[in-house]
């Protein structure tokens, strides 16, 4: 069984949620805007919350993890805090004064202010 991603690249790794609302798929397309732009790779989350040891311990070796959920129930947050990774760049949407909503009618504007957040955090 395959326990690891084809890992090359940088050494930045981006979480997202990914959750099952509005605002966990703006964290989605965040995550892949951000790493179609080369600011980091699109790690995945379910592989943390799976104990996958390929990617656990790839997490563990990276430089940075930018972790991008979409409420205040942190689960992408708890599932890297849960491994005892520390997160360089923590975004949680509804801080971005995007309601949650049970829909994923998203916009682009909603996906550019994520992105914008993480941008801004990481050049400081
Ligand atoms: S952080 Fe919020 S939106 Fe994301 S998976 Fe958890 S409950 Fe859903």
């Amino acid at each position: 069984m395959e326990t690891s991603c084809d890992c090359g690249g940088p050494k930045t790794f981006i979480f997202a949620c990914s959750g099952g609302s509005n605002v966990g798929q703006i964290t989605n397309e965040a995550a892949k805007r951000l790493t179609a732009e080369g600011l980091g790779r699109f790690f995945c989350l379910a592989g943390i919350g799976g104990d996958v040891s390929g990617i656990v311990e790839s997490t563990k070796a990276a430089d940075n993890v930018i972790v991008l959920d979409g409420c205040g129930v942190a689960c992408a947050k708890l599932c890297l805090e849960k491994i005892n990774v520390p997160i360089t760049c923590y975004i949680d949407a509804t801080e971005l004064g995007i309601d949650k909503q049970p829909h994923f009618d998203i916009t682009e504007e909603q996906i550019g202010a994520v992105c914008d957040a993480v941008r801004s955090a990481v050049s400081e």
